[in-house]
């Protein structure tokens, strides 16, 4: 099913172009088109900008309306913050931001000294079963008072003034109304504190998902601390080729992953990065905190892999 939007921009087609071309480095797209129309992918959507008369048309079209308004919200906020308006033909005024749902903390289990898994349950939690592994967690400052970010009367996403701390996890494991995701503990982390008081019967908003899904190559090889833990996890039980795991993580915190002949153990993600040879149809996939994926991504460039051979994430600074 195709889902579609509409709008205009009265009189300013030149303008609205140029804003265009400005935005896409940060959008990270390629614009199309000529002096008549602009047209673009991005996030499984295609945007077709066109002069018509003095005005400029717009035409979103996507597979997935999460994908669609998420394109609406994000064209609406950057005409906007540039003196132009998108005149939308439909607006969810008041709804919650697109791709947010909301959920309630079932439980909160300690399965290790250094990992706590939480359950969510709610409708949507099956949104969260393909395409990408990761969401934000969305923390309201009072959990008596929650406020969240809801669609403006413009379609840009008005975020609520009280802050929302908003830390990405991953989920560890799903169904149709409930996910699961494991938190690592550690100091000064407002997500560690929130869990620590046990907050069963509380909402929460979980945005998502995005961020990835598990590489798919003939030879994998994933690299992570204590962070990136469920997400190799994940990846080790989706992979389809051949798999093997290195993580900094204690035994304890390793759990049934210790007993897994695929599964390795280091105190030096950095140094058993250098040890291994990747082979030529091999994909290197490395997360840990900023400066150890600072010190992979340089090896790995220095190794002259393809881009498409490897991802370095920072999960954590
Ligand atoms: C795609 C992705 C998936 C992720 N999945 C998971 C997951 O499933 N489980 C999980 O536990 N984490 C995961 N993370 C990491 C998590 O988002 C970060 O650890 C995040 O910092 C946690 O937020 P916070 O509440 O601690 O607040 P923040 O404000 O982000 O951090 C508070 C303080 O804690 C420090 N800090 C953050 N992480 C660590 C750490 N590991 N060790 C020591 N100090 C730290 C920060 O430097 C800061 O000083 C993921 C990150 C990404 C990008």
């Amino acid at each position: 099913m195709t889902h579609r939007l509409t709008g205009s921009i009265k009189g300013q087609t030149t303008p609205a172009f140029a804003l265009l071309d400005q935005h896409s480095k940060r959008l990270g797209i390629t614009i199309a088109g000529d002096d008549t129309e602009k047209r673009f992918s991005i996030w499984s959507s295609t945007a077709v900008f066109r002069r018509l008369n003095e005005n400029c048309t717009v035409e979103l079209e996507s597979s997935d309306r999460r994908f669609l308004l998420t394109l609406q919200s994000n064209l609406a906020e950057i005409f906007e913050d540039n003196g132009l308006t998108i005149t939308w033909d439909e607006i969810n005024e008041g709804a919650l931001a697109p791709g947010l749902s909301l959920m309630h903390v079932h439980s909160v289990t300690r399965r290790s000294p250094g990992f706590t898994r939480v359950r969510l349950t709610g409708e949507e939690a099956s949104r969260f079963a393909t395409g990408s592994l990761h969401f934000r967690l969305l923390l309201p400052s009072d959990p008596r008072t929650p406020e969240w970010p809801r669609i403006s009367r413009t379609g840009r996403i008005i975020w609520p003034e009280e802050k929302i701390h908003r830390p990405v996890y991953t989920v560890a494991a799903q169904e149709e109304d409930w996910l699961d995701f494991d938190i690592f503990h550690h100091d000064g982390s407002p997500t560690c504190h929130w869990m620590d008081r046990n907050p069963v019967g509380e909402t929460v908003g979980v945005m998502g998902p995005g961020g990835g899904w598990c590489p798919s190559a003939p030879v994998l090889l994933l690299y992570g601390d204590e962070t990136a833990q469920p997400a190799i996890a994940r990846m080790l039980a989706l992979a389809e080729g051949k798999v093997s795991a290195v993580l900094a993580s204690s035994d304890e915190d390793l759990g049934a992953l210790a007993n897994d002949s695929r599964v390795f153990r280091t105190d030096d993600l950095v140094q058993a990065l250098k040890s291994a040879s990747v082979p030529e149809d091999g994909y290197v996939w490395f997360a840990a905190d900023a400066e150890r994926a600072r010190e992979a991504r340089s090896h790995l460039t220095g190794l002259r892999l393809a881009k498409s051979q490897f991802m370095v994430a920072a999960y954590w600074s």
